[in-house]
């Protein structure tokens, strides 16, 4: 991309309104803007960022061996008037009311809507396990909608169900799901530790909270400093195999780890002194097991193996892709600006030209932006007639890993200045050393 051919509005001033380090640099990066309270536009730059983070949750949901598919964002009572939550969902469910009169809602989760699909075509226990799940918009009517899309009001959710025919089978989609999002944190460059929480609207007896240490998070998490130490990294796991599930979850689950509602002072008294933590954490998803809640209230039988109708077990398993925008920049920013990590960057490396027009410096920029390109990776060049200074602050703002200055006088010794965004260190190299170290 080229920047004079892009959209890009980035601000000058720190919004007033901004009061956390994600808020003010996505809105001065010109990724959000704000059209109600809790409401955004994706702008270019942010959709990018958006797309590069759902694809990673895709994959890794993928891998796992879950389904994808996609339901509406708007639902209909009846299908909530089943369940009963219809009436416990409270102030946060945004109720609608259509021209006939009929009630509606606008999603802010799915288990009623899948439970319906299911049973409406599943009907032997041979066709379990089966988990699906979609990303898709949501809207809860947060009492406080704040720190941009951190607690937005409509916010995009990757939301899964699992269906088993045991409360066995199901741990085991709860334990996959676990790793998976070990897996799907990590390559986005979070550290996002599994935490014992509470079950809260959704219900249910085992639940894991996924928390991303930051000073600005909503919740107070109590931990045990060993568990900081852990890393899923690059392992493989057969999804398949119960036992290689289980003893991930029991690697990454068997420490101190709780938020503040599930908190308990005598047991978090036996973790040595030296290692115990209290602080604050971003949740970024949440897993759930909740048995047959939802199946027995809603006739989600199949035949079991004796011919019996048996309901079947469910989970339901919830990352928030928008709100790890505002995670991730938490967790990697400085005072100049945002640090992508490579994993959901949304251009590989920027080319600031220092002298636009001049033809050496030109034709190197495009001989640049041409070899990143074969080597599909995707460059954002800065090819406007504006200061140095100027491109120097946005391309730090906007937080790309590279940048690739390219200036008259570097081009006479055959070199051009390459700097990495989070240590700030630069060297001269020839173009196409530079092009090596990036990609
Ligand atoms: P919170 O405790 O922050 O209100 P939640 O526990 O109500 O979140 P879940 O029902 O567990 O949310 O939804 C799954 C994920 O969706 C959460 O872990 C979170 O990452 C994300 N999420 C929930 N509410 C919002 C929101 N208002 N804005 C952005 N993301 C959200
Ligand atoms: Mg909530
Ligand atoms: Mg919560
Ligand atoms: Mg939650």
């Amino acid at each position: 991309m080229r920047l004079s051919r892009y959209f890009l509005p980035v601000l000058k001033e720190t919004p007033a309104e901004a009061q956390i380090a994600s808020h003010r640099l996505m809105l001065r990066a010109g990724m959000i803007r704000q059209q109600a309270a809790g409401i955004y536009s994706w702008l270019p730059l942010g959709y990018k960022v958006l797309k590069k983070i759902e694809t990673i949750v895709h994959e890794e949901q993928q891998r796992a061996g879950h389904i994808p598919l996609l339901m509406p964002t708007l639902q209909s009572a009846d299908l909530w008037r089943e369940s009963g939550r219809y009436d416990d969902y409270g102030e946060e469910m945004l109720r609608i009311t259509d021209r006939h009169g009929r009630d509606m809602l606008y999603g802010p989760t799915n288990e009623e809507m899948i439970t319906d699909i299911f049973r409406s075509y599943v009907k032997s226990y041979k066709d379990l396990p089966l988990t699906l799940y979609h990303i898709q918009w949501k809207f809860r009517d947060e009492i406080r909608p704040r720190f941009g899309v951190m607690r937005g009001r409509e916010f995009y959710m990757k939301d899964g169900y699992n269906f088993d025919l045991t409360k066995e089978d199901a741990l085991h989609a709860y334990n996959r799901h676990l790793v998976s999002y070990l897996r799907t944190y990590e390559r986005m460059g979070l550290q996002a530790i599994p935490m014992r929480a509470d079950g809260g609207p959704i219900g249910g007896d085992y639940t894991h909270e996924f928390l991303v240490l930051a000073e600005t998070g909503e919740s107070e998490v109590f931990y045990d400093s060993e568990i900081t130490d852990l890393k899923f990294g690059s392992r493989e796991i057969d999804y398949d195999s119960v036992e290689q599930c289980q003893a991930v979850l029991e690697e990454f689950t068997s420490r101190y780890a709780r938020t503040d509602e599930t908190h308990d002072e005598a047991v978090f008294a036996e973790v040595p002194e030296e290692r115990r933590r209290s602080a604050r954490g971003i949740e970024v998803g949440q897993i759930f097991y909740f048995g047959t809640k939802y199946s027995e209230a809603m006739g989600a039988n199949v035949q079991g193996p004796d011919g019996k109708p048996v309901p079947v077990h469910m989970g339901s398993h919830g990352i928030g892709v928008s709100r790890l925008l505002g995670a991730i920049i938490e967790a990697s920013h400085d005072d100049k600006g945002i640090i992508w990590p490579e994993g959901v960057t949304p251009f590989h490396v920027g080319i600031v030209n220092l002298k636009q027009g001049d033809e050496e410096a030109d034709a190197a920029c495009e001989s640049l932006y041409k070899s990143f390109e074969a080597l599909g990776l995707d460059p954002l060049y800065d090819d406007r007639n504006e200061r140095a200074g100027g491109k120097f602050a946005t391309m730090d703002l906007i937080g790309l890993p590279w940048r690739i200055t390219v200036g008259p006088r570097g081009l006479k010794n055959g070199v051009v200045e390459l700097t990495c965004r989070r240590t700030g260190e630069s060297e001269e190299l020839s173009p196409v050393d530079a092009v090596e170290k990036v990609a």
